[in-house]
């Protein structure tokens, strides 16, 4: 499989170093943005296959960094999974509405992420 790119856009520094060690592992390129302005012109310029959004930012919040994205013809193919530390029902619903591909519940496991994303990129693994 050809590597993938995955831009973080996270500004809590623990979360950043425990995305980079998952990130590693799964041998993923990782692209870092702290805030929603940068995770922005970074995925302007390096087109990622994937945005890890967190939706507590400092200035723009991830909701608004998403509908940039989707409203944006070039970007809005990128599928978004929102980072957030609680997932109501009516976030999900929302999440939907506004072309999030999925939710990562904080705090996440190793073993979940890994999942999420291999799941996106070739399918859930078959049974053995
Ligand atoms: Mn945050």
């Amino acid at each position: 499989m050809e590597e993938k790119t995955i831009l973080v856009i996270e500004d809590n520094e623990m979360n950043m170093k425990l995305m980079r060690a998952v990130l590693r592992v799964g041998k993923y390129r990782m692209l870092e943005a702290k805030d929603a302005e940068t995770g922005l012109s970074l995925a302007r310029e390096h087109h990622p296959d994937l945005i890890l959004m967190d939706i507590q930012l400092p200035g723009m919040d991830g909701l608004s960094a998403t509908k940039i994205i989707k409203a944006d013809p070039e970007l809005k193919g990128i599928p978004i999974f929102a980072l957030t530390g609680f997932a109501m029902e009516s976030d999900k619903a929302k999440a939907t509405d506004i072309g999030l591909a999925g939710y990562i519940v904080k705090p996440f496991s190793v073993k979940s992420l890994l999942e999420t994303l291999e799941n996106h990129f070739i399918g859930p693994t078959a049974p053995h």
